[in-house]
């Protein structure tokens, strides 16, 4: 499928978004226990709203479809996509669920201890995705993941095939899934988990990533970006095997990393960009967001990611185009 090239893509962005609410401890409290001293901050999180972020901050005009609570959280998170110039009208406000939240325990070794709380994310339906087929066939591609209802990622997905909308699916969390859903997927993005968990083909270099993405290719899916951490992305099509490097950055938190890959790359393939010069945009994406602490507040505003691309002058292999 051939993504529309046009100068701010729009990017319509189906998924999840939470409110991270993280304590620092000296060390995580076990069952029964109760331990003080902690140090509390919230953070805006969930896939699809980092992922929107990301895109948006990245250079895209961003459309999200989500569901939030009629509680503070969901007031607060509508509140900040707005100011990240993200289109809100297929935003829900959930009349009976909460918003979605995580509970985080982050200990004094970087140790955690996540619980999460869907809420409102699992009631994120097909009808509600339905509702946005005007704003899905209009898109230069449908960015997607896995913490809202499998058959609402379906049901969009199959929204885009018919208009021939790229669908991009970064699946995470980890979930096996149906090879109806992989057919109608433009670009896979999974990180070695989750290649791991839908091929049963553990990933660990170049040589496995590659058997990997042949398989998921083999199951319909027509390109697969597998992400490898500092080492960048591999990237599988019929015509290319290729791993791109990433940056040398000093990580100091690689929460989101993903996100901000998955949002950069959607906003740079919408550009008509060729397939490897966007594995390497988003490379540098999520590079710069690894140097930063948080999920939402590490991704790179577009002039950023430009000019870490033009310092870099050659760190990584130029950049190759393809089919
Ligand atoms: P996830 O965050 O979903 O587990 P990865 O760890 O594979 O995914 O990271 C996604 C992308 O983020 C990588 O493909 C790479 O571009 C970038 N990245 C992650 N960690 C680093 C790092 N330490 N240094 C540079 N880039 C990184």
């Amino acid at each position: 499928m051939k993504l529309k090239s046009i100068a701010r893509p729009k990017i319509l962005v189906i998924g999840s978004s939470n409110t991270d609410m993280i304590i620092k401890l000296d060390r995580i409290p076990q069952p029964g226990e109760t331990i003080l001293g902690g140090e509390f901050a919230t953070a805006a999180g969930g896939k699809g709203a980092n992922q929107a972020v990301a895109a948006a901050r990245a250079g895209g005009d961003v459309t999200l479809v989500a569901r939030v609570g009629q509680d503070m959280f969901g007031e607060k998170a509508l509140a900040g996509f707005i100011q990240a110039g993200i289109h809100v009208q297929y935003v829900t406000r959930d009349p009976a669920a909460p918003s979605g939240v995580a509970l985080i325990f982050v200990a004094k070794d970087g140790e955690n201890s996540i619980a999460v709380a869907g809420g409102a994310n699992g009631r994120l339906s097909p009808a509600e995705v339905n509702k946005a087929k005007g704003a899905i066939a209009g898109a230069s591609a449908v960015l997607m993941q896995l913490e809202t209802p499998v058959a609402t990622v379906q049901a969009a997905a199959e929204l885009a095939a018919r208009a021939e909308v790229p669908v991009i699916l970064n699946p995470a969390p980890a979930r096996v899934l149906p090879d109806q859903l992989l057919k109608l997927v433009s670009i896979l993005t999974p990180n070695e988990t989750e290649a791991a968990l839908l091929t049963g083909i553990s990933v660990t270099d170049e040589a496995t990533a590659a058997r990997a993405a042949a398989e998921l290719r083999a199951r319909g899916v027509e390109t697969v970006i597998l992400t490898l951490g500092a080492r960048g992305a591999f990237v599988a099509t019929a015509s290319t095997e290729e791993l791109v490097s990433g940056f040398r950055v000093k990580a100091v938190d690689s929460t989101a990393a993903g996100d901000v890959f998955n949002g950069a790359l959607a906003v740079a393939l919408g550009e008509g960009r060729p397939l490897l010069e966007a594995v390497r945009f988003a490379n540098a994406a999520a590079a710069i967001s690894v140097t930063r602490l948080g999920a939402q507040p590490s991704a790179p505003e577009r002039k950023e990611i430009e000019s870490f691309l033009a310092k870099s002058n050659g760190a990584t292999r130029a950049s190759v185009s393809c089919k």
